[in-house]
């Protein structure tokens, strides 16, 4: 089988002596979109900011495309491991246009950011939209700029934290197929954190449910739905219909 994208194995993070994240591991491969799904504090945020850098785990390791990034005596810093990150507040700058915000983390020449910029802006639809400013538009036209900036430089991995949890209720799922195509459209290979079961069966290629620190199942969206590991999962599940 082709390597995966990213492995994480075996991490463990503590607060206070109590592991929030309690020997995680998984696995994304290329071109997958997997969702981290489960209820509020079982500790997907922590486990994507470790993945993400911009936190240290106790013990365990993570790899991007076989190459160690991270282990309890080596760290590659955040800036160096090729990942895009899109949170629920995914803020543009507000003094930059919307190419200019797109284009913001991309090395070269001038004329070369700017292609890309707007090949992901004509993505996202929003080609038109430019040379305008990040107040010009509505949240939901925010937010495919925001996935533009974050798909722009190609990363290795995206990682998303709730990013549509943000969004009117009505936009959603629009928003959430929108965002789906585009990163299809790209290649990406995606973690995407939700505590939205709904989220994760309209999203994920694989699912890794959470719960307590533990990932207690894996499997496809299909699978898991119905064939729930154990009760907790069938009550957590038994809110979609
Ligand atoms: P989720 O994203 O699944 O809602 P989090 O990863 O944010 O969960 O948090 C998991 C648990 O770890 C929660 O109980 C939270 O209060 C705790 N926690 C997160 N960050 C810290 C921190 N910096 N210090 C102490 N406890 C934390
Ligand atoms: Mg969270």
């Amino acid at each position: 089988m082709a390597q995966p994208r990213l492995e994480v194995r075996n991490l463990v993070r503590r607060f206070e002596g109590r592991a929030v994240v309690d020997d995680v591991s998984l696995t994304i491969e290329p071109g997958n979109v997997t969702c981290l799904l489960g209820p509020s504090g079982c500790g997907k945020s922590t486990t994507l900011r470790m993945i993400a850098g911009v936190d240290m785990q106790d013990s365990g390791s993570i790899h991007v495309d076989g190459t160690l990034v991270c282990d309890t005596v080596f760290r590659i810093p955040p800036e160096r491991r090729a990942i895009g990150l899109m949170f629920q507040d995914f803020a543009l700058f507000p003094h930059l246009s919307v190419g200019e915000n797109v284009a913001f983390g991309l090395k070269g020449a001038g004329s070369a950011k700017k292609a890309r910029a707007t090949e992901l802006l004509d993505r996202v639809g929003l080609g038109h939209f430019i040379d305008e400013y990040p107040h010009q538009l509505s949240g939901g036209e925010q937010q495919r700029v925001a996935l533009a900036r974050a798909l722009a430089p190609r990363p290795r991995i995206m990682l998303m934290d709730e990013p549509f949890s943000g969004l009117d209720n009505r936009l959603r799922d629009g928003i959430r197929d929108e965002t789906l195509a585009v990163l299809k459209e790209e290649g990406a290979s995606v973690l995407l954190v939700t505590h939205e079961p709904e989220e994760a069966m309209r999203m994920a290629d694989e699912i890794a449910l959470m719960r307590g620190g533990k990932i207690v199942q894996r499997g496809a969206p299909y699978n898991i739905y119905n064939a729930p590991a154990d009760k907790a999962a069938v009550a957590f599940f038994s809110d979609i219909n």
